[in-house]
């Protein structure tokens, strides 16, 4: 997600849901869309408006905390699964797993093909359906774990 090209993929990909949702596309939206996806971080709404707020000023944490659900809505972003309030997004909706600290509550990303293709257990499978699989490992981040 680091190289130019893929954000502008993701542009792509948002301006198509958009579209296909019948979301209108505003200067606000794509700004709130292009600052979330330079997040490496996993950020609640809060995080994003205080980005977002020193480029538009005018802006409201409403509407933010909205829009960004609604980005959720259509499938342009991912919540994070709950540890609570307040809700973190994840704008990378590609496969990918997350190392959490139990200290600090950091999220950091990682892939692992072994962990992409763990089969959903048949109890599972025949009760629910399964949209999205992802390893979640808990501990200690670099930094809490030298303290
Ligand atoms: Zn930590
Ligand atoms: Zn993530």
């Amino acid at each position: 997600m680091d190289t130019q090209s893929e954000k502008k993929d993701m542009m792509a990909v948002f301006f198509k849901r958009s579209r296909d949702n019948g979301l209108k596309i505003t200067p606000q939206r794509s700004a709130i869309y292009k600052e979330l996806l330079k997040a490496k971080d996993h950020p609640t709404a809060d995080d994003i408006y205080k980005r977002i707020v020193k480029k538009i000023p005018n802006i409201s944490f409403d509407t933010v905390n909205r829009t960004l659900l609604t980005f959720a809505k259509i499938g342009i972003t991912n919540v994070v699964e709950g540890y609570g309030q307040p809700k973190r997004y994840d704008p990378d909706i590609e496969t990918h797993h997350h190392f959490r600290c139990i200290q600090c509550n950091s999220i950091i990303d990682f892939t692992s093909r072994e962990y992409d293709s763990i089969a959903v257990p048949d109890e599972i499978s025949k009760q629910f359906t399964v949209i999205n699989k992802k390893v979640v490992l808990e501990g200690l981040c670099s930094r809490c774990g030298k303290e």
